[in-house]
């Protein structure tokens, strides 16, 4: 186990120790790693990490002082739920009944009937035959592509898909193909290529959290079909708000039928706290159950967590308008915005990238943003392209119709300031 105490019998505590053992793997390991952090620093990819010292919500306190009352918009809470009342107190209500945790996988003793229900419920909201909890949606996507994909099959890879997915398919032993970003004459090329494999498995975020953009989902399910392929959707950004009941991409574009597979996550939309899941055939949840080793071998998820994502599912299923809320705030905010003469990346999407080009500028202006008291988080290469600088805004239905106005003045006069608008 690393601790101080081996650091410094290693003669690394600092330079000029009396013990100082330069040649020691510890001591060549720290002069690496600090020379690492130095090249990120230097290339200008340092990531800061704000310390919130309030719920999260629209309205924020930042620790240290001298930021009250800041306006949020940098948080996947698109619904609102990570601190609503009731999904609060239906954390509560588990952890009292079920206890903090199950300190055991959940194939040894570590599934709880609100683990059953949870997926039950998963699984009903999404139209699909089953449904298998993870820690997390990274590790859904981990687990799947390996457990599912052998050497004879092909996986057909979207090149903007999230890390997770990027990781979940290097696991695995499939041919792998990456095809342009939505782009349906590359996938359909692609697809040709791949019909010597047993089985192809195409696999998308169904919108993507950079760009705001929806994948479109229609065609991809046509040359699917034309080339007998699976589809797998990434749904972290699209459940509990896209399409008319919420359900996410497949169901805005009409194909809720047509998608095989659905990862999302239990952490950002459908309560915020934490969790992911696969939810669809049967035999492939079963399967996952034997075979996925981030299910196998880590701990089950706790009785809170899983408490606070059953309530918010119950609150969606009970009703749309808050999915409707959101959407009409979203729209407000992309309509003023681009009134006032930004550019807005993707469509009908709470993500609303206001695209700049600059990194500089991308990074002046969210620090002059929280100066006025907004925050919001400029991204810049390589986190996108070159060139495609931007500050990403999330849109909540929390946020008032005063805290949407608030922000696009802000911008305005931001925007004006450092040249990014006449
Ligand atoms: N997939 C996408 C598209 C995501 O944006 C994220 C989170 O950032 C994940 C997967 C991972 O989700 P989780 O936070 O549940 O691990």
């Amino acid at each position: 186990m690393w601790r101080v105490a081996a650091w410094r019998a290693a003669g690394v505590a600092g330079a000029g120790t009396s013990r100082s053992a330069s040649g020691s793997a510890a001591s060549q390991l720290r002069r690496r790693l600090e020379s690492e952090l130095e090249d990120i620093r230097g290339a200008g990819t340092w990531k800061n990490e704000r310390v919130i010292a309030s719920r999260q919500g629209p309205h924020l306190r930042l620790a240290g002082g001298g930021t009250e009352g800041i306006l949020n918009f940098c948080a996947n809470n698109y619904l609102g739920l990570s601190s609503h009342p009731e999904v609060i107190r239906a954390a509560v209500e588990a952890l009292e009944k079920f206890g903090a945790g199950l300190s055991s996988v959940r194939f040894i003793c570590g599934t709880q009937s609100i683990h059953k229900d949870l997926e039950e419920k998963i699984s009903r909201f999404h139209q699909r035959e089953d449904a298998i909890l993870y820690a997390s949606c990274f590790d859904a996507n981990a687990g799947i592509f390996e457990a599912l994909l052998t050497p004879e099959d092909a996986v057909l890879s979207d090149e903007l898909n999230h890390a997770s997915i990027i990781d979940g398919i290097r696991l695995c032993k499939a041919n792998k193909y990456r095809y342009k970003h939505m782009d349906m004459q590359d996938l359909e090329a692609k697809l040709q290529d791949a019909q010597k494999h047993r089985l192809r498995l195409v696999a998308t975020d169904g919108a993507f959290s950079m760009d705001g953009d929806i994948a479109p989902l229609r065609e991809i399910c046509q040359l699917a079909q034309k080339y007998d392929a699976l589809v797998f959707i990434d749904e972290c950004h699209a459940t509990g708000f896209l399409g008319p009941n919420g359900r996410g991409t497949d169901e805005l574009l009409g194909v809720m039928d047509k998608v095989t597979i659905i990862n999302s996550t239990l952490g950002k939309a459908l309560g915020g706290a934490a969790g992911g899941y696969t939810t669809g055939p049967k035999p492939l949840i079963d399967l996952l159950r034997q075979r996925s080793r981030p299910y196998l071998f880590s701990n089950s998820l706790p009785p809170a967590v899983v408490g606070c994502a059953s309530k918010a599912l119950d609150l969606l299923m009970e009703s749309n308008a808050i999915a409707q809320s959101m959407a009409a705030k979203t729209q407000r905010f992309r309509s003023k915005m681009t009134a006032a003469g930004f550019t807005i990346s993707g469509k009908d999407h709470p993500i609303c990238p206001v695209m700049l080009g600059d990194a500089r500028l991308a990074a002046v202006m969210a620090e002059d943003m929280l100066n006025r008291g907004i925050y919001v988080i400029g991204f810049s290469y390589p986190v996108v392209p070159k060139g495609k600088a931007r500050i990403r805004v999330q849109i909540s239905a929390v946020h008032s119709d005063e805290d949407i106005d608030r922000c696009v003045e802000a911008f305005t006069e931001v925007g004006r300031k450092h040249g990014a608008l006449p």
